[in-house]
């Protein structure tokens, strides 16, 4: 048995061998040479040596303040999601969620989408003091995203509708709001355009009732509120820390007081 293995293995490798020296002797017979012609005068192209450079930023790098992202009206976009179960409100009706941003606009101007430009500018400064993300809860509520949130007659003239409201924490200082709350005044002091303006630069406390126990605070621009554990809570501040909230009272680009009714 192992005698007629080997004659059939001396017998394949042969074949091949023959194979191979018939090819290279086919090659040979059709090769064909041919002449380069260069000119005179030419020369060898020297390649410059490496040089190491800095690397370009990416377009995401760029807009970096403090080693955080820089916050845009994109930040805003409601946050709605057709993942949402139904609920059924007081009153027997069934509600149901947006489909988010990515369904629906953030509210129009001008047939612009906008966000009242303080409230991005005022939560870079905080970024930009402190060096920590700003994690925005609740920028813009489509109307139908505001029920499923909340439907209560209070959220129902919800300035978050019309890009004049924003919920947020600061990262790493969720139990410090007094400190953030400090921050936002300090940038009237510094860098609003208004800083000047003593209606700006000053604040004075809420003490009518309100939904929140600390008093909130407020100038001629803004109404800010701190939402502590067990205050505040809906669906998007399901996140069980403390939270900041800043309204707009006023807006100083039409001089005209910032309100929004429901009926
Ligand atoms: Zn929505």
């Amino acid at each position: 048995m192992s005698k007629y293995f080997f004659i059939l293995l001396v017998f394949l490798t042969g074949c091949s061998g023959l194979e191979e020296s018939e090819r290279s002797r086919l090659r040979k017979m059709n090769a064909k040479g041919e002449f380069i012609y260069r000119s005179a005068e030419e020369k060898s192209y020297v390649t410059a040596p490496p040089e190491k450079r800095e690397r370009a930023s990416y377009p995401w790098e760029e807009g970096l303040v403090a080693g955080q992202f820089k916050i845009t009206k994109d930040f805003f976009r409601c946050r709605g999601s057709l993942r949402s179960e139904p609920l059924v409100s007081q009153t027997g009706e069934h509600l149901f969620d947006c489909g988010g941003g990515e369904q629906h606009s953030l509210p129009l101007k001008e047939g612009k989408e906008f966000i009242h430009p303080v409230l991005p500018e005022l939560l870079n400064y905080i970024q930009e003091s402190t060096g920590k993300k700003v994690v925005i809860t609740c920028g813009h509520r489509c109307p139908t995203h505001n029920a499923f949130c909340d439907a209560t007659p209070f959220n129902r003239t919800s300035k978050h509708m019309i890009g004049a409201e924003v919920d947020f924490y600061v990262e790493g200082m969720e139990y410090k709001p007094e400190v953030v709350v400090d921050l936002i005044m300090e940038y009237y002091q510094k860098r609003s355009p208004h800083k000047e303006d003593e209606a700006f630069n000053t604040f004075s406390r809420w003490n009518s009732p309100s939904n929140v126990s600390i008093p909130p605070w407020y100038n001629k621009e803004i109404f800010i509120k701190i939402y502590q554990v067990s205050e505040g809570r809906d669906l998007d501040n399901d996140h069980g820390k403390p939270y900041l909230a800043i309204q707009l009272r006023w807006d100083s680009t039409t001089s005209a007081p910032v309100t929004y009714t429901w009926s």
